[in-house]
């Protein structure tokens, strides 16, 4: 990943300036939203890492397993509010694309944003 090449996530950004900047820390999500969006693309970038850390303790699996046959190759955020967001993300799995729709939760935790769960359609 490059981090001058345009963020995964669709905001239009470079990577370093949009979602890359939370997945090394250097800020924390402010709204569901942008915790949302930097969450998808770190799946898209492969960090698994920021995808735990941002899983709040109640919900998040043990451990989290790349899946190396999965490329993330878009996100639309389609509504949202203070504490959820739905989205359509797309993918392809072995060459064959396909979409995943979400209506996603969040609560803060700690002052930060945290993914709880989410309902797929
Ligand atoms: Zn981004």
């Amino acid at each position: 990943m490059l981090l001058q090449q345009p963020c995964p996530c669709g905001s239009g950004a470079t990577y370093d300036a949009c979602c890359g900047r939370m997945h090394r820390g250097a800020v924390a999500a402010a709204t569901a939203e942008e915790l949302m969006r930097s969450r998808y693309a770190a799946y898209a970038v492969g960090d698994l890492d920021y995808v735990f850390r941002t899983w709040h303790p109640r919900t998040r699996p043990d451990d989290l397993a790349p899946d190396p046959g999965l490329t993330w190759t878009g996100l639309r955020v389609t509504d949202a509010g203070a504490d959820w967001v739905e989205f359509v993300a797309s993918f392809t799995r072995a060459g064959a694309p396909g979409e995943l729709r979400e209506h996603s939760r969040f609560e803060r935790r700690a002052g930060r944003w945290m993914y709880v769960d989410g309902d797929v359609d």
